[in-house]
């Protein structure tokens, strides 16, 4: 089955003024499309190479499939991360999690906001689950994988491609995943963490 790119939750307008209807347009329609095209396209090519027992193109096709489909994952995330009746604090057991793991919500929200605005050029602040240490972890991802770390359910993505911003912010990237703040879905990330 091919992979399929999912419905905005919200209608495009409804993030304004955090994030203006042709960004997230532009973003949704055509970015996130264009990853999951071309994860189709990397899992066709993989398949085909096998058959023709001709893998002399493994390296390049692996390439493409792992950042596909991590940019496919992370923007099917990053959509249900945000809602026009989003703001506010966390509640319940993801609200005792990261008062355990980071001081406070306040704690959290510092080290998650300055992990985004410190990625290298193209890529994702993250909040996530690891089994290991049975902890939340913030993490910066540099393309949509670079960086991870194996096993881990990110809970909460924020994109921070120029292209997730660029047309309403501009070069002002600290004024973007400021506002994130505004517009998050805690009952979203919640419920991940619940099933996490
Ligand atoms: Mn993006």
């Amino acid at each position: 089955m091919p992979h399929e790119l999912p419905e905005l939750p919200y209608p495009g307008d409804a993030l304004e003024p955090y994030l203006g209807e042709q960004t997230l347009r532009i973003h949704h329609d055509r970015h996130h499309q264009g990853y999951v095209d071309a994860l189709n396209e990397a899992e066709a090519a993989i398949e085909r190479a096998r058959e023709a027992n001709d893998l002399s193109r493994a390296r390049s096709i692996c390439d493409a499939l792992a950042f596909n489909y991590s940019g496919h994952l992370f923007h099917s995330i990053y959509w249900q991360c945000m809602s026009p009746d989003g703001g506010g604090d966390p509640t319940g057991p993801l609200a005792q999690q990261i008062n355990r793991d980071f001081g406070s919500v306040a704690g959290f929200r510092a080290h998650f906001v300055a992990a985004a605005n410190a990625v290298q050029a193209s890529g994702w602040a993250v909040l996530a689950w690891q089994p290991l240490g049975q902890r939340l972890v913030v993490l910066q991802a540099e393309k949509h994988q670079d960086l991870a770390e194996w096993g881990v359910t990110p809970l909460l993505v924020l994109d921070v491609w120029e292209h997730a911003y660029y047309l309403d912010y501009q070069n002002e990237r600290p004024r973007f995943t400021e506002g994130f703040f505004e517009v998050i879905n805690w009952d979203y990330a919640g419920r991940r963490f619940e099933r996490a």
